[in-house]
């Protein structure tokens, strides 16, 4: 990953053409008048989508030189989107693909920047324990080379350790047990609108509307509709809907990215107990028949237990978010084997999400194939919040011609729209 240093970026900027589009000032167009006459020669920049992937790619184009407008149809971090709820999992084990370990070591860097500039804490270094039933533990065992590289230790326990560690733990079925240090957990819809707030802070523009892409013959596109009422026009435009990406853009992206119903479920720990809150348990995740994932207790919530195998599918503006009996007799059986404490606690939360699952789990990055001043962004397929701020920066890049797009977040590898989405065991 070619990750970009600000100098860098900001002095290719300037080479670029300032293509500004005119505004016209009459009605139905609202695009806002530049704020400050300093922003005027500018490009503008819309973006579309203020979750994980909009809201930090926003941010990025905003501090690399651009004007910029985001707008969110609910939103930051809003209950329907893939970075509502509250917490997401960061860690660095990625069956060794080296793209995904740096960009977590530069997005863990870029949000303890945020934390220190903005004096808040998104980022809780609870550790990571992964747990194989089978043999293959190459997911993480590959991944220690690249995440050495890196600065992310990883190191596999003896059973015998990990059972001393972690004594809430049943490792019964388990072969191997690796620790990773480094991993935690993030506050997501929190930090998706400390997001929204810098952008707003630094001088852009934000506003709640859904948008409409609108029929752009010759190549470009030239104006957004807005529920909101009128057109919004811009220099160039970024969808990053996240499950709604393929009803947006049925012909490009469509089936290859699908919104995967996502049952969570967070189990009340005994009064007075803090053995399964942050710090005392680390996150977790359990490679068995299906991989099951989790977060210590933390903010006085329970203790997440979640499954990550792709669900149905679902329409995430009309979907009822319940959760089904067969989703919890799964997450109860787990508790049952491996955390026998939790056996009979009772579920105290319950959250339905949706993946945004690309056809084989990887983001995508790109140029719209037709419109050249559109890019779509999106394809998180489960795995995408951590890593919000190093995606934000190499999106921008990208939109800003500073880097090319990378062949792993291309459209066009997304040959086949009819495979079944993957998730983060891909
Ligand atoms: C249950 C669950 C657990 C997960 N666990 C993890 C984890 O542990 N670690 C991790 O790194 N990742 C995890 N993920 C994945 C991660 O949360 C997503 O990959 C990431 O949040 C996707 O962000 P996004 O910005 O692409 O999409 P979204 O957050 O969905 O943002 C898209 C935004 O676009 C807006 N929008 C859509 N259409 C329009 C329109 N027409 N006009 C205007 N606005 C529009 C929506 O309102 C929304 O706010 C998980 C996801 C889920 C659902």
């Amino acid at each position: 990953m070619d990750m970009t240093d600000r100098r860098q970026f900001v002095t290719a900027l300037a080479g670029l053409p300032l293509a500004h589009s005119a505004l016209s000032p009459s009605a139905p167009d609202v695009s806002a008048a530049p704020s400050r006459p300093i922003q005027a020669a500018k490009p503008h920049i819309v973006v579309v989508g203020a979750g994980a992937f909009g809201g930090w790619t926003a941010l990025s184009l905003l501090r690399a030189g651009a004007r910029v407008t985001l707008l969110d149809a609910y939103g930051a971090g809003n209950s329907r989107a893939s970075s509502g709820g509250e917490t997401r999992v960061i860690r660095g084990v990625y069956n060794g693909k080296a793209t995904y370990i740096d960009m977590v070591a530069r997005a863990l860097v870029l949000w303890k920047e945020a934390e220190s500039r903005w004096q808040r804490r998104f980022y809780h270094r609870t550790g990571a324990l992964w747990m194989f039933e089978g043999s293959d533990d190459a997911f993480a065992r590959t991944s220690v080379a690249p995440m050495k590289a890196r600065g992310l230790p990883l190191r596999e326990l003896a059973l015998a350790e990990a059972a001393r560690l972690y004594p809430q733990v049943r490792f019964d079925g388990v072969r191997t047990a690796w620790l990773e240090q480094d991993a935690g957990f993030l506050l997501a819809r929190a930090s998706c609108e400390a997001v929204r707030e810098a952008v707003v802070r630094e001088g852009g523009d934000y506003r709640v509307a859904q948008v409409r892409p609108v029929a752009s013959p010759g190549g470009r596109m030239a104006r957004v509709g807005l529920s909101s009422g009128g057109t919004l026009s811009a220099d160039t435009f970024v969808f990053a809907c996240g499950p709604w990406m393929g009803r947006l853009f049925p012909q490009v992206i469509g089936d290859r990215v699908r919104a995967t119903r996502q049952e969570v479920f967070f189990f009340g720990p005994p009064a007075g107990s803090t053995q399964w809150d942050d710090p005392q348990f680390p996150c977790w995740v359990n490679f068995g028949e299906h991989l099951m994932y989790g977060i210590p207790g933390n903010e006085r919530r329970g203790f997440k237990v979640a499954d990550d195998t792709p669900g149905s599918i679902v329409d995430p503006d009309t979907l009822d978010r319940v959760v089904t009996p067969a989703s919890l007799s799964a997450a109860r059986a787990l508790l049952k084997r491996r955390f026998p404490g939790l056996a009979a606690a009772p579920v105290v939360e319950t959250r339905v999400c949706q993946y945004e699952s690309s056809t084989d789990g990887d983001f995508i990055v790109d140029r719209h194939p037709t419109l050249e001043n559109v890019f779509l962004l999106g394809g998180g397929s489960g795995h995408g919040f951590k890593m919000g701020p190093a995606f934000g920066e190499h999106a921008a890049a990208v939109v800003q011609g500073r880097v090319p797009v990378l062949p792993m977040f291309a459209l066009k590898r997304l040959a086949n729209p009819s495979a079944a989405p993957t998730t983060r065991k891909a």
